[in-house]
């Protein structure tokens, strides 16, 4: 057990960062914070913060040292330089980065483990395009391997010909079949240092061009049938990687069954409804776990949850959120509202 008062550091400075910062301290922990990025709202609630790039071998060696438990809030940290960085200290280990980070090794690990993906090929190339488009068949997604979130690095293609002059970038793309899902749904479990697993209730949760714009409490009949095929996908992965920490996967219900989209090795948006939603949230559970706590439990507290993301300019929408005495405002402090980028979010129970 990592003892109060120790120092936590989190790789990465964003939302998900100040969550976990905000969940630590409540615990007694301190956060040190680690991002090339120097805005950072993690940073504004922790204790420590090393404004570095992902490759300063020297500066990742010296955040180590100052910390007991090194997380990540981030999926696209580089892999290679954290070799500098004790695997002891690291949780989750770097395993689950590796794959997560590229979409392709994703979905064969899913694959391995027994889950079902959308139809889909890589392309490596650029003569592998068209054929890849045309064998899977069309509307689909283009996807890039590498570095997409938020729906960046994604196309959608109506017929093969669209395609016709892409150039396919160094890392590989991977073509998609458009999947006609009855809803979305995303498992998010906690796994202990003693192989424990928790989940949480599977929210549905709404995309719009590939942002979530929000995650609801209980999931449709359509998601809910699928829950516990996706939970066991969900926990065969835990396993395979020996995890700690939150783990979520993220589902297309369809008639055929759950089809697996991604795997973020982090807490997850879908999940910040735990905050209020839940007996222990999300980030606590993380903070628990990395640290060889007890987990608490994630049942939910009340019949129906939601939570909607504050997106681009949500002034006049903050103030209407205040006058709501059910509503649960998060802001996360960043000082420029730019289209589509992440501003807070809003809880509602009951
Ligand atoms: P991703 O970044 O892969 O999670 O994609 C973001 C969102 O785009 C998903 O949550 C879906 O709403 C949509 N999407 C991605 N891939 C597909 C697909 N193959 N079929 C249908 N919708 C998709």
């Amino acid at each position: 057990m990592i003892p109060p008062g120790s120092t936590i550091g989190i790789l990465g400075g964003g939302q998900l960062g100040r969550m976990l910062a905000m969940a630590a301290a409540r615990l007694g922990y301190k956060c040190h914070i680690y991002s090339p990025e120097k805005d950072s709202v993690a940073a504004e609630v922790s204790a420590k913060f090393t404004c570095a790039e992902w490759y300063d071998r020297e500066a990742l060696t010296a955040f180590a040292s100052d910390c007991a438990v090194v997380t990540y809030e981030f999926e696209n940290v580089p892999v290679a330089p954290l070799a500098m960085i004790p695997a002891e200290l690291l949780a989750p280990g770097t395993k689950a980065l590796e794959i997560a980070q590229d979409r392709l090794r994703e979905k064969r690990f899913v694959e391995e483990l027994g889950g079902h993906c959308a139809p889909y090929a890589a392309i490596d190339a650029d003569p592998d395009l068209v054929p890849a488009i045309e064998r899977v068949g069309t509307p689909g997604i283009l996807k890039t391997r590498r570095d997409g979130y938020d729906g960046k690095g994604q196309w959608r293609i109506a017929g093969a010909r669209e395609a016709e002059g892409v150039r396919v970038p160094n890392d590989g793309l991977i073509y998609e079949g458009l999947v006609r899902f009855e809803a979305e749904f995303s498992v998010i479990l906690v796994r202990g240092r003693d192989g424990g697993v928790k989940f949480w209730d599977s929210p549905r949760n709404v995309h719009e061009g590939g942002i979530l714009m929000h995650s609801t409490l209980p999931a449709p009949e359509a998601a809910q049938v699928h829950v516990p095929a996706a939970r066991w996908l969900a926990r065969a992965a835990a396993q395979s990687l020996n995890y700690v920490g939150v783990l979520t996967l993220e589902f297309f219900a369809t008639p055929q069954g759950p089809l697996f989209n991604e795997m973020a090795p982090r807490v997850h948006n879908s999940g910040h409804w735990t905050i209020e939603g839940a007996v222990t949230s999300q980030f606590e559970n993380h903070i628990r776990a990395i640290c060889g706590l007890p987990l608490g439990d994630t049942a939910l507290i009340a019949p129906r949850v939601e939570m909607h993301n504050l997106i681009g300019d949500v002034a006049a929408q903050e103030q209407a959120i205040l006058g709501d005495p059910r509503a649960h405002l998060h802001r996360y402090g960043k000082a420029e509202a730019r289209e589509g980028r992440k501003m807070g979010h809003v809880t509602k129970i009951g």
